[in-house]
């Protein structure tokens, strides 16, 4: 038999629900977030990778000529929110950066960001990274 509990909580102004399916499953959702709606096709993007963890689709605004998002599927809000648990599927997102950045052939370098918290400008609450490219960067970024 399935049995559905599921219970709320805030994170950074977005409602997570964690639902447990049947017995040892466990899926994390966020039906507000937009990276979520990406993650599960809802909502469309220009998706350059996917496997079973993560998703990496064309950043809607670039910032540069290439500009990539590297999203978990998992609804993590932060970096800071990351447990010790995730560690493996940090390294999993910074191991997929590396290889677009290799698909794209951003020989001349490349950055990868992440932005944590609003002061730091994060503005979607979902962790990502931003691979970007294709031009020179400059050092301190704004
Ligand atoms: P942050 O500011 O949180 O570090 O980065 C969020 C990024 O997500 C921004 O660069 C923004 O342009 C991008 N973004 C926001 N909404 C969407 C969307 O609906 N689709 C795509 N592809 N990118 C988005
Ligand atoms: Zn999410």
């Amino acid at each position: 038999m399935r049995t559905r509990v599921a219970f709320f909580d805030m994170v950074e102004g977005t409602t997570n629900v964690t639902v447990f399916m049947k017995r040892g499953t466990k899926k994390h959702l966020s039906p507000d977030c937009i990276f979520c709606k990406i993650a599960r096709g809802e909502l469309k993007s220009q998706i350059i990778k996917e496997d079973d963890q993560a998703v990496a689709f064309r950043d809607i605004n670039s910032q540069a000529p290439t500009h990539i998002l590297i999203i978990p599927k998992k609804h993590i809000p932060t970096l800071a929110a990351a447990s010790q648990q995730e560690g493996d599927l940090l390294g999993h997102l910074l191991l997929m950066a590396r290889q677009i950045a290799s698909d794209e052939k951003l020989e001349s370098g490349y950055r990868v960001v992440i932005n944590n918290g609003v002061g730091a400008g994060q503005s979607v609450f979902h962790i990502h990274l931003h691979l970007l490219g294709g031009r020179v960067f400059t050092w301190p970024p704004g």
